[in-house]
Formats: structure tokens, sequence, C-alpha cells
């Protein structure tokens, strides 16, 4: 993994089955990069992920695409912690981890666009969440943050300002709305089924990986 640069910023974690990482990830992700000063910004792919049927596309290629839309950003980087683990992967056993490994001090986001945040309270331990990092929601076309119940009273309970993301290690709430790039996986994986061009909206050099392997092809 590599080492954190010497900035005062938070650490964020994306993740997501990245199946596969296109420009509404990359640019999201840039973006927050810059709008909170973030030290860094691990883009991490689900293994096995407990809350959708598994990935046609194994977790290996969806990292191997993440590492090749990344070159070049030396403050992106590709965590593959969840691809060793055995089981299915769960977020708050990597934020544990990375709580470790990192230190109690360092600021550390949990990232999620607003149709992740949705689903939270499906999650394992997902009241626990917060005392591990901070979570970061991405406003998303078409998504609207909850406005009642269990999710509305945490946003309003926890919501912080993006300067508690690095003065603070966990506990803070915070919404950004960013450039809308109303892009999705499963839209891409749809123009591929049909034989269709998906350029412009992931990285050349994933489209290429995809093509040289036939990932995401219609099967005979
Ligand atoms: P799928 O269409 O297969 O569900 P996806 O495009 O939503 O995939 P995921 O890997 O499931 O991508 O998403 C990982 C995270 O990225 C989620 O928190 C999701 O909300 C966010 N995300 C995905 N696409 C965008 C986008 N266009 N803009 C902002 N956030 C996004």
């Amino acid at each position: 993994m590599s080492p954190l640069p010497p900035s005062p910023g938070a650490v964020a974690i994306f993740g997501g089955t990245f199946n596969p990482i296109h420009f509404g990830h990359l640019r999201s992700a840039l973006e927050l990069l810059e709008s909170l000063s973030l030290a860094q910004l691990r883009f991490m792919p689900a293994g096995e992920p407990p809350h959708r049927d598994a990935p046609q596309v194994s977790a290996q290629h969806r990292a191997a695409m993440v590492e090749l839309a990344i070159a070049g950003e030396p403050r992106f980087v590709c965590d593959t912690r969840e691809l060793h683990r055995q089981g299915p992967s769960y977020t708050v056993d990597s934020l544990l981890e990375l709580r470790a490994e990192l230190g109690e001090q360092q600021g550390l986001c949990l990232v999620m666009g607003c149709d992740a945040l949705l689903g939270l309270p499906g999650w394992h331990r997902w009241d626990e969440l917060l005392d591990f990092a901070h979570l970061v929601i991405m406003a998303r076309p078409g998504w609207n943050l909850p406005s009642e119940g269990a999710l509305a009273g945490l946003l309003r309970d926890h919501a912080g300002s993006i300067e508690d993301l690095s003065q603070q290690a966990a506990g803070r709430v915070i919404t950004q709305t960013l450039r809308p790039q109303d892009i999705s996986a499963t839209n891409i994986r749809g123009l591929l089924q049909l034989g269709l061009s998906a350029r412009y909206l992931l990285p050349e050099s994933v489209l290429a990986y995809i093509a040289e392997r036939g990932l995401y092809a219609k099967q005979e």
C-alpha cells in the first residue's frame, strides 16, 4: 500500500464493486480530493459484495481496472484488502483494519453515493461505522437524501463540517454536491452486452482491458 503523503488531510475510502470503474467514480473522487483537501483517496473494490448478486467479472479483474484507471494520479490508491479476505467483505471490518493501521488520530472518511446510503441500514454493524470513520455522502443524479427515519436522524445528529474531517478522527457526516455524472456501471455493462460502444464513459485503458478479455460481452 502506498504510504500516506505528508499532508494533514483526511484519508477517504471509496468502496464499490467498480464493475467496471467509470468517469462517474473518478471525477467524483477527484472533486472530493480537492474540495475536502484529502491526503489520499483509496478505491476499495469489494471482493464478495454481501448486498448484491456476485458480479460476473472477478474481483481481480475489477481491481486491475481500478489500477489502470487511477494510474498517474498519486493521491489515488487501490486498496485490495477486501479481495484477500475470506467470506463476505464487510465495510466495518475494513474500517477496523484501517483504523489500526492509520492510528487513532487520523481523520478517516467513508465515501458513498446517495444510492448506497439508502441501503446502509442493511449493512453489517452499520450503526458502528461512525465509530471508526466519518461519512461523506455524494449527491447523485436521480437520488435524494432521506428526509425521515433512522438515516435522516443519523444525518442530522452527526452533521459536521469539512474542517471536522481532518480535525477529528471519526463520527461526522457531511454531504457534498459534485458535478453530476449520469454514468453507471449497469449502463456500461448494458451497452457492451449489446455490442455498442461505451467510449467516453470510462478511461480508454479500462476499455482496452475489457475488450482484450471479452469482459461483459454477450454470452453465446
Ligand atoms: P452499478 O450500476 O453496477 O450499481 P455503480 O456505477 O453504481 O454500479 P458502484 O461500484 O456500485 O458503481 O458504486 C460505488 C460507489 O460509487 C457508490 O457509492 C455509488 O453511489 C458511487 N457512484 C457510482 N456512480 C456514480 C456517479 N456517476 N456519480 C457519483 N457517484 C457514483
